[in-house]
């Protein structure tokens, strides 16, 4: 049995970020840049006013001063001013400084008669004045290739001009659920049957990557029919993530199909709690096709997705940063792991403490279902309460 480190080794080094786009800016947020965008312009662009006041030479700025004030310099048009000696020219936030003018006093600190300004307040060279470049100058590197876009970014990218962005291309994901026994919710149901969660819930996961052109299929538990759909999603899907049907039992037809389709798994069974019967296969040709093999429970599927197929999927959408997020907290009780396999308890991390919740076994979706991250205890190994941990949120 390979170990987590060993499985999601193998499996990132299998995945190739797909093609890229050029895309609007409006479209690109949480998408990971496929080139560098350097800087074509300074921000600021132009030396300009921070506040509303008067701009003036700062030596002229002594406490009780009269400056007469002959023009004003209002943010828009550059109406190439120059402010002399003795004078001020009235300015508001955003606009060019005149020339000559190496401060701007805010109009909160003059008092204002017949055409002049008494400083109320004396000026320090340079204040209240926006240098052009102060926060980026030309040339400068604004995004990496396998970045992720956030709304920050995009404010950057839109302060050059740009309207699109280079970005890598979404795969198309679909997960396929596997049983007999599962019905798809909104539907009646009969004794001995379950609804469908694994669906709705790898849905929603695949949402929170940003991967929304998706949908659920199911297949009956029967060789044929799971060979029949794998090879038709096969055919336009970049990866499919299949729950349950991945143990050995006689009706688990997910290795059987993979391999009819000449896709034996490559990693099968990895020495994790829950998740145990995790598989994984790949092949490049005639195009690239992963498929994720998720045990059928629905807390054993979330989990090994977070341990092995969010990484894959990031690295597929290009993104340079794909490891699970962790953070340092404070154990709220004392736990225990007395099974042989690293075991990934759920619980709800707040105010820097962890609490496990819920049932932890891997049928239990409700604690899941209140929980916000995993805490991973080694084999036959205990934590104490108030001891300092690693969780990793999800
Ligand atoms: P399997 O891995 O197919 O043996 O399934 C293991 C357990 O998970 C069984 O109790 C299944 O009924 C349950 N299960 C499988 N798929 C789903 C699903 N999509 N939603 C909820 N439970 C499931
Ligand atoms: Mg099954």
């Amino acid at each position: 049995m390979l170990t987590e480190t060993e499985a999601r080794d193998h499996v990132l080094s299998r995945i190739t970020p797909g093609g890229s786009e050029d895309i609007s800016l409006s479209t690109c947020l949480g998408r990971h840049a496929a080139a560098h965008v350097l800087a074509s312009i300074s921000l600021p662009g132009f030396d300009n006013s921070q506040v509303d006041g008067y701009a003036l030479r700062a030596q002229d700025g002594t406490k009780g001063a009269r400056l007469k004030v002959n023009a004003e310099q209002p943010a828009g048009a550059d109406l190439h001013l120059a402010v002399p000696p003795g004078e001020a020219v009235r300015i508001f936030t955003g606009a060019p400084i005149p020339q000559g003018a190496d401060a701007v006093i805010m109009q909160e600190d003059v008092s204002t008669s017949d055409g002049a300004v008494v400083i109320n307040e004396a000026v320090v060279p340079g204040e209240n004045i926006r240098r052009t470049g102060r926060d980026l100058c030309r040339g400068q590197k604004l995004l990496r290739p396998g970045q992720r876009i956030t709304p920050g970014i995009i404010g950057v990218l839109a302060s050059q001009g740009l309207s699109t962005v280079y970005v890598y291309c979404l795969p198309r994901v679909a997960v396929l659920s596997t049983g007999d026994e599962l019905v798809a919710p909104g539907q009646p149901l009969q004794p001995g049957q379950l609804y469908n969660s694994n669906g709705p819930m790898l849905i929603g996961l695949l949402a929170s990557l940003g991967l929304t052109d998706t949908a659920i299929h199911h297949c009956p538990d029967s060789l044929e029919a799971t060979t029949h759909i794998i090879d038709n999603l096969a055919q336009s899907f970049d990866a499919i993530i299949v729950s349950g049907g991945v143990s050995v039992g006689d009706h688990d037809h997910i290795k059987p199909a993979l391999k009819a389709l000449g896709m034996p798994p490559e990693l099968w069974r990895v020495k994790v709690k829950p998740g145990k019967p995790f598989l994984f296969v790949h092949r490049t040709e005639p195009r690239p096709l992963y498929v994720f093999g998720l045990p059928g429970n629905p807390v054993s599927a979330f989990v090994t997705y977070q341990l092995f197929v969010r990484g894959a999927l990031l690295k597929l959408m290009g993104a340079a940063e794909h490891a699970l997020p962790s953070v340092e907290a404070e154990l709220a009780e004392t736990m225990e792991n007395d099974g042989d396999r690293p075991h990934y308890f759920r619980g709800l991390l707040g105010g820097g403490r962890f609490k496990p919740l819920g049932v932890q076994a891997s049928h239990a979706l409700f604690g899941l279902s209140q929980s916000n991250a995993m805490l991973r205890l080694e084999p036959f190994s205990s934590i104490k309460a108030g001891t300092r941990v690693t969780v990793y949120p999800f």
